[in-house]
């Protein structure tokens, strides 16, 4: 479909709302996207004709509902160009899909002196899971540094990966500062050594393509909810041969083969990591989502947000005043700034009177906020639906932030 934003718009039944008598202006995309009425609506009629519980019925609404969830599986198996439906598993989002891969690879792979590497402006989803088994395993967790624009440097990266590194986990694009890795350079870099990868895809999905074979990553992780999709839905992708290796992280109903006292045998992948009744609305939603998606180019979508992302960049960089945290050189649509003398509550918090929604903290991200000694930021997030526009009410919102409390 041509990428045309006005009838984007007409899709996100919430951009109607007001706030304050203000038009909503909705830039916290990073934290979570808003739903365009078709996932909605595929949510109500999930409950109003095919409501049941998948996998274990034989009559029809279980065999529907069944079908619904595994060609989902289908669709994203083809979102992310995975080898097989086999090797996508659905959780409850992208925290979930890490501490799986943490406790059951780590599990697997880490013994005591080893090392898993982590970037320094990880989400604390890619961070705290690490520290936990690696507390467990009396493992250590190496941190690579970024520079002060926000940027992995190759050269330094590199001495990092050693024989005691098992596990490389680090986020496709960072929330906090914008960053685009260059994770397909990283992770061929750390499978000369044999070092699986885990890329934290959280901000990536439906903003930038995502083809897990090309990038040769062994496990992918994001969320729904921050791709037009329902709360409760998420994905990770793992290489068939590591999930094969891996115990299950969670046990119960639907992740077994057979059960006796004595003994339990494992289902086949993907379901023996998907222990109980899954959020089945939640990733019919997510399907709905891609379908959404898949309507544009994604091409265009990148463009669209890259557009913004310059025009943004270029209109808060002109106020007096204002730094913008993360200026690396490939970056998707996330600005974080901050005003002189001015706390990002405060910000916030005008901004919000003035139906602008922006986030304010540090963005479950506090080891970048100590890089910078800073407590937090301002954090804009763009997408599909966000236009230059509203931006220019920010700029003027800022200009109120600004005379308020200057
Ligand atoms: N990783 C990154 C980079 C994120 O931005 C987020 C959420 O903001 C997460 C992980 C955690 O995602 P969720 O809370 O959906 O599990």
């Amino acid at each position: 479909m041509p990428f045309d934003i006005n009838k984007i718009r007409k899709h996100f039944p919430i951009l109607e709302e007001k706030i304050n008598n203000n038009s909503l202006i909705y830039f916290d995309n990073a934290a979570t996207s808003q739903k365009p009425l078709q996932v909605i609506e595929r949510i109500i009629d999930y409950y109003k004709k095919e409501n049941c519980n998948i996998h274990r019925g034989v009559h029809t609404l279980s065999q529907k509902a069944t079908r619904a969830f595994e060609e989902t599986r289908v669709k994203v198996k083809e979102f992310i160009n995975a080898e097989s439906s086999h090797e996508v598993v659905f959780t409850k989002g992208t925290t979930e899909s890490i501490n799986l891969v943490a406790n059951s690879l780590g599990e697997k792979l880490l013994q005591e002196g080893d090392e898993v590497l982590v970037s320094a402006m990880e989400h604390h989803s890619n961070l705290v899971p690490w520290q936990m088994v690696c507390k467990k395993k009396k493992a250590h967790m190496k941190v690579i540094p970024f520079n002060d624009k926000g940027e992995i440097i190759l050269e330094v990266f590199k001495p990092l990966l050693n024989s005691r590194t098992k596990i490389l986990a680090l986020s496709h694009i960072s929330n906090a500062l914008g960053t685009i890795n260059p994770v397909k350079e990283m992770i061929a870099m750390a499978h000369e050594k044999d070092i699986p990868v885990l890329i934290d895809g959280a901000q990536a999905a439906a903003h930038i393509e995502i083809d897990v074979q090309a990038l040769d990553c062994d496990f992918y992780c994001f969320s729904g909810h921050k791709m037009y999709a329902p709360m409760g839905s998420g994905v990770l992708f793992g290489k068939q041969e590591f999930l094969e290796m891996m115990e299950p992280y969670q046990g119960g109903g639907e992740m077994v083969d057979t059960v006796t006292f004595e003994e339990t045998t494992y289902n086949e992948l993907p379901f023996k990591f998907e222990a109980g009744t899954p959020n089945v609305e939640s990733i019919l939603g997510m399907g709905a989502a891609i379908d959404f998606v898949r309507e544009y180019d994604l091409h265009e979508i990148r463009k669209h947000e890259e557009e913004l992302l310059k025009y943004g960049t270029e209109a808060l960089s002109r106020i007096e005043g204002l730094k913008i945290y993360g200026t690396a050189k490939e970056k998707s649509g996330i600005i974080s700034f901050l005003l002189d003398g001015i706390h990002p509550y405060d910000a916030g918090t005008i901004l919000d009177q003035l139906g602008i929604e922006v986030r304010t903290g540090h963005h479950c991200a506090q080891p970048v906020m100590d890089r910078y000694l800073i407590p937090g930021t301002v954090r804009v997030s763009f997408a599909i639906y966000n236009t230059m526009k509203e931006i220019d009410k920010l700029v003027g919102g800022l200009d109120t932030v600004k005379k308020m409390l200057g």
